[in-house]
């Protein structure tokens, strides 16, 4: 048996990692990177390892840093999680090389299926339907484009080593091919080290639909039945369950089936999810096509465990030590319906813009039949270099309406301040009708941002008077970093009787007011139905709305109400760094913190409104900045390849006469 495994990965599934080989009685050995120290993984392994500085690139996939450490801690074996090093043959090779136990299948499956067009062209030969379209080697742009116009449009340019829905775009017409093509190109190399794409029929309002498959080294295959995963955004999984709603028992079987069949196909040893997309939205007609084998650990497998009642992570460890599959096909059922929702730090109300910075709060729900998979504790900082990942919640129930209950509930007494996060929209998609009647395609959340909440909103009102009137108590208390104490500053203090005064504020980075009065020392803001007090509560702060509660930070007041934060701060104060709106003026700023990949224009380059101006990458992620007005380029702030920071300027422009918005 093995006795102790090196973890190549960070975040969540490091921390699950680790739980399942302690439990195992295994040692567990962490990696980490510079922006990593305190992560909650290097805490919870029994030794860390520090490999390099925070790009993944420098630390998370450098191989040889990373079996050092494993045989600096004596590891036998190295598990690499998800992303990274976890498809990658050479790194599995290196390991066996360097007498370690690699926890994923041997490097020829990996080659075998890793790719997306060898996988394809295997699966094909093996009597699986495969989406049509080209995955040849040859990659001349103008070549591919004859391809695409072959296969009829829209089509889907992917990236051969794609994962996480990057390096992947959509294209519907002839003369959008070239730029999608550089710009998918540029991102897969960014995101895997290899540019080469293929070319795919997109299949219109599909369900995502995949198996989870494990082998042994004994020629034994089974499947641990199936899960929808068709909630996506940018082609990018926010939600998963298991099992897939509308699916009939003869369809399951033939999925299923043909799942083990690759499987096989590849002398498979260990876990992998075979990935399908199947034709027809809440009826599903019964057609389906093989899309890729992830050779992983995938990030939605808890809803399988759930349902299955199996730790995958343990049977990954089994198998690589050489034993048999734990359990015949047979003895593998399922019990109810489980819902994993994947918690990021980012925006929905600002084209969900991934978010950075401290987490204030994070207070994650229990509950029946509720489990939380963590990457980030309080207190911790989300940082640009990684996924914005904070924690996936999954919930359990006996039906499909108790397990989406359940996680709605969870998500709804969730508390995360700081970065924003997706956690109002998670719960609004828990409960939104048509996806509840089962009747939804991969092309739900885009069809629904409005009722997603997943657009601009007004301003929460009665978060800002609690936040108002938390903000004038910490001032009045001379609040870390505030001027003054309640003696020698204007706030309206007095011993008895009510005094009114206007506080200006500053709310999510706009100039806003409360009226405030104070009633024997203590403060009560606005009027009506969201006039209110503010008590503390522990660590956070309370009001006469119940749904709300406020976070102190060290530049204001954050107030989450069921997951929609809201920033308040007193205006004047100086004190941290604040988030008020800068002058947008004519200039092309980054939109958060990050590289600069590309500058598309020069100094002196005429531009029209909205046209790029250059990219940043963040969070694995593109960002076009674009030009807020017509005119001329005037000055460009930052080099190509140099970090920048959010709000930075990075492109000036002089704006021609009579169009200055
Ligand atoms: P799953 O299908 O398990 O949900 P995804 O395809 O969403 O997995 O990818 C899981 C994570 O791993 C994502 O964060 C993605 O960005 C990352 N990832 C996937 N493939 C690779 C790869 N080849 N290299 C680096 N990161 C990857
Ligand atoms: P990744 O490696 O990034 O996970 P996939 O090939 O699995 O890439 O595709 C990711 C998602 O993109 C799918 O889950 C699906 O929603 C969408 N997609 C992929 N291929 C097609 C297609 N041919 N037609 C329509 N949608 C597709
Ligand atoms: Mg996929």
């Amino acid at each position: 048996m093995l006795k102790c495994v090196l973890i190549a990965n960070r975040g969540e599934i490091a921390s699950r990692i680790i739980r399942t080989a302690k439990r195992m009685g295994l040692r567990a050995i962490a990696v980490y990177s510079q922006a990593d120290r305190e992560a909650p993984h290097v805490r919870q392994a029994d030794a860390a390892y520090f490999i390099g500085p925070a790009p993944a690139r420098e630390s998370y996939l450098r191989a040889d840093r990373i079996l050092e450490a494993a045989l600096a801690a004596g590891a036998d074996c190295v598990h690499p999680g998800y992303g990274f090093l976890s498809e990658n043959a050479e790194f599995a090779e290196a390991c066996a090389a360097a007498g370690l136990v690699f926890i994923g299948p041997s490097p020829a499956a990996i080659r075998a299926m890793g790719l997306k067009d060898g996988a394809k062209a295997l699966m094909a030969r093996a009597g699986v339907p495969v989406v049509p379209g080209y995955h040849g080697a040859e990659q001349d742009a103008d070549f591919l484009a004859a391809r695409a116009a072959e296969t009829g449009w829209p089509v889907l340019i992917k990236a051969v080593a794609g994962g996480g829905g990057k390096g992947m775009r959509r294209v519907d017409a002839p003369g959008d091919f070239a730029g999608a093509l550089e710009s998918a190109r540029r991102e897969a190399l960014a995101a895997f080290g290899d540019g080469r794409v293929l070319i795919e029929k997109y299949v219109s309002a599909p369900r995502h639909i995949e198996v989870q498959v494990f082998g042994d080294s004994h020629g034994g295959a089974v499947h641990l039945f199936e899960r929808d995963c068709s909630l996506q955004r940018r082609h990018q999984k926010v939600m998963e369950e298991a099992p897939a709603p509308g699916m009939s028992a003869a369809m399951r079987g033939a999925m299923c089936g043909a799942a083990v069949e690759a499987a096989k196909a590849v002398g498979y040893a260990g876990a992998g999810t075979v990935e399908f997309i199947a034709e027809g939205g809440a009826e599903l007609t019964g057609n389906f096509w093989f899309m890729e084998m992830n050779t992983r650990l995938q990030v939605e497998h808890p809803v399988t465990e759930a349902v299955t009642g199996i730790d995958l992570v343990e049977w990954q460890f089994r198998i690589a030590a050489g034993e048999r599959l734990p359990l015949r096909q047979e003895d593998i059922r399922v019990s109810g319906h489980a819902v994993e929702a994947r918690l990021y730090a980012e925006d929905p109300e600002n084209g969900f813009l991934p978010s950075t910075g401290k987490l204030w709060a994070l207070r994650f729900p229990q509950g029946e039949g509720v489990r939380v998979d963590a990457g980030a504790a309080e207190g911790d900082e989300v940082t640009p270099f990684y996924d914005p990942m904070i924690a996936k919640i999954i919930a359990h129930g006996a039906t499909r309406d108790e397990a989406l209950d359940r996680l709605a509930g969870a998500l709804g007494r969730m508390l995360a301040a700081g970065p924003r996060c997706n956690t109002a929209f998670l719960k609004a998609l828990c409960q939104a009708e048509d996806f509840r009647a089962g009747n939804f395609d991969t092309g739900f959340i885009g069809g629904h941002l409005e009722a997603l909440g997943a657009v601009k909103q007004g301003v929460d009102e009665g978060a800002v008077m609690l936040g108002a009137v938390v903000e004038v108590m910490r001032k009045s208390m001379g609040i870390k970093g505030a001027a003054g104490d309640p003696w020698s500053d204007a706030d309206a203090f007095q011993f008895s009787g009510a005094r009114r005064t206007i506080e200006p504020l500053i709310v999510n980075g706009a100039p806003a007011q409360a009226p405030v009065e104070w009633i024997y020392g203590n403060a009560v803001a606005g009027s009506g139905p969201a006039r209110t007090s503010a008590e503390r509560a522990g660590s956070f702060w309370r009001g006469a709305d119940s749904a709300l509660t406020a976070v102190e930070t060290d530049s204001g007041t954050l107030v989450l109400r069921a997951g929609r934060q809201t920033s308040v701060r007193l205006a004047g104060l100086e004190r941290g760094a604040g988030d008020d709106a800068e002058d947008q003026g004519a200039a092309a700023r980054s939109p958060m913190h990050g590289r600069l990949v590309s500058l598309l224009v020069k100094t002196g380059d005429a531009v029209v409104r909205g046209q790029r101006v250059a990219i940043v990458e963040a969070m694995k992620m593109e960002h076009a900045l674009t030009a807020p007005c017509a005119g001329r380029v005037a000055g460009i702030s930052a080099a190509e390849g140099a970090q920048v920071a959010q709000g930075a300027v990075i492109v000036t422009i002089e704006p021609d006469t009579g169009d200055k918005t």
